[in-house]
This record gives structure tokens, C-alpha cells and sequence, in this order.
């Protein structure tokens, strides 16, 4: 039996909050729901959620505000609900804590989706040691990668940056992020030198780069690679 996983809901709007809750608790999650970011930022205190989704665009308290709160006494993670057209903001939310977003409308699937990999990234005590996923394979203690089963050569840079991409599967890293993994705090803030190498990484395990079938980018935002199928 599924575990009584609780999420705070905080979301103004009420037929998109009643939608979210009702497909959440038919798929087993105990629900709490809030209409402002003040109740939001009480009930994630008090009610202690597992994971909480935050609407971006609320009456009372910016969206960004509630998270940044949130986050000063708490590691929950926080999946951001947005609208398409604003990507900034989703960049903001995420380099300021936010663990994923999810742009409206989505479906229950998606959403049931993004919340596992949350929980599964919060919860694993030890990294996995192995990626797989359709043809590829990366396993990280031999620093072997494998499409189709023949050994795939990437430089150091490629290297990092694909098992970067690959621990953090499934869920969206954002450029100002993995720049400053990759190459520190000081680098030039274009992205230039990862674009380069994000193609050159493609080159070398898509089978057509320009409809890649492992590391997706998120237009103004980052990368996300396809989810490991090992765990
Ligand atoms: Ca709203």
C-alpha cells in the first residue's frame, strides 16, 4: 500500500486547485490546499507536506516570495506551477530553490510524474551508481558511457556535464546552474561554452541531434535529461 505522502497545494485559482486536489488524492496523496501565499507559507509549517506545489502568480504574497520563505526553514521540495510564456520567472524559482516546475495546463500525468522524481531525489540517501535509459547506459563508478553497448568517448567537460545532467534525471537544471557546477562561479555568463559542448555531447549519443532523445532543453530555462529507467 502507497505510504500517505502530503502535499500543500498553493494555488489561487479554485477549479485549478479542485482539479490538482482531486486528481492527487485518487491517486492516493493526502491533500492540503491553500488560496493565498500567507496561508501557504502557515500551512507549510504547520501541516509539514512531503512535497508542496506553488503557484507563481498569487493574490496576496509573490509566488517567489512564498518559496524564498519557505525555504529558510525548510528543504521540502517545491515543485513551481507556471504559466508557458514566462520563463524568467521559472529560472528564478529554481535558482532560488525550487526543485522543478510544471507549466499549466498539464495533465495528471505529468504532474504524478514530477512528483516522483522529486521525492525520489529528496529521499535516495546514496546517488545511483548506474544510468540507464533506452540505448544509453552511464555507469558512474567505472566512468563508462554506452550507447547501444559500445563505449561512447566524451571529453572531461562532456563527461561532467552528462553525468551532471544524468544524477539529476528527470528534472530541469537550469544554465546559471550548471555553468557554476561545471566551470565555477567566475566563468563568463554566457552560455556560449555549454551550448558548444551540449552539442557536442549530442553529436555523440543522439541519434538525430535536433530531436534529441536523452537530454531535452527547456527553451530560456536549462536542460533535462530523460529519467533513469534503472531506479
Ligand atoms: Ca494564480
Amino acid at each position: 500500500m502507497k505510504a500517505r505522502i502530503k502535499i500543500l497545494l498553493i494555488e489561487d485559482d479554485k477549479s485549478i486547485s479542485r482539479f490538482i486536489a482531486t486528481a492527487l488524492e485518487g491517486n492516493g496523496y493526502k491533500i492540503m490546499a491553500a488560496l493565498t501565499g500567507k496561508e501557504g507559507i502557515s500551512l507549510a509549517a504547520s501541516f509539514c507536506p512531503d512535497v508542496i506545489l506553488l503557484d507563481l502568480g498569487l493574490p496576496d504574497v509573490d509566488g517567489l516570495q512564498v518559496l524564498k520563505q519557505i525555504r529558510t526553514w525548510s528543504n521540502v521540495p517545491v515543485i513551481v506551477l507556471s504559466a508557458r510564456t514566462k520563463e524568467q520567472e521559472k529560472v528564478e524559482a529554481l535558482d532560488m530553490g525550487a526543485d522543478d516546475y510544471i507549466t499549466k495546463p498539464f495533465g495528471t500525468e505529468e504532474l504524478m510524474a514530477r512528483i516522483r522524481t522529486c521525492m525520489r531525489h529528496r529521499h535516495s540517501g546514496t546517488p545511483d551508481r548506474i544510468y540507464k535509459a533506452l540505448n544509453l547506459e552511464i555507469n558512474f563508478e567505472k566512468r563508462l558511457v554506452k550507447l547501444e553497448g559500445k563505449e561512447i568517448h566524451l571529453t572531461q567537460i562532456e563527461y561532467q556535464l552528462l553525468t551532471l545532467l544524468a544524477e539529476n534525471s528527470g528534472r530541469v537544471l537550469t544554465y546559471s546552474f550548471i555553468m557554476n557546477a561545471i566551470w565555477g562561479p567566475y566563468m563568463d555568463s554566457n552560455n556560449q561554452i555549454l551550448r558548444v559542448n551540449m552539442a557536442n555531447i549530442r553529436r555523440k549519443i543522439e541519434k538525430n541531434p535536433a530531436q534529441p532523445q536523452y537530454v531535452f532543453t527547456e527553451i530560456g530555462i536549462g536542460y533535462r535529461m530523460l529519467d533513469n529507467e534503472h531506479v
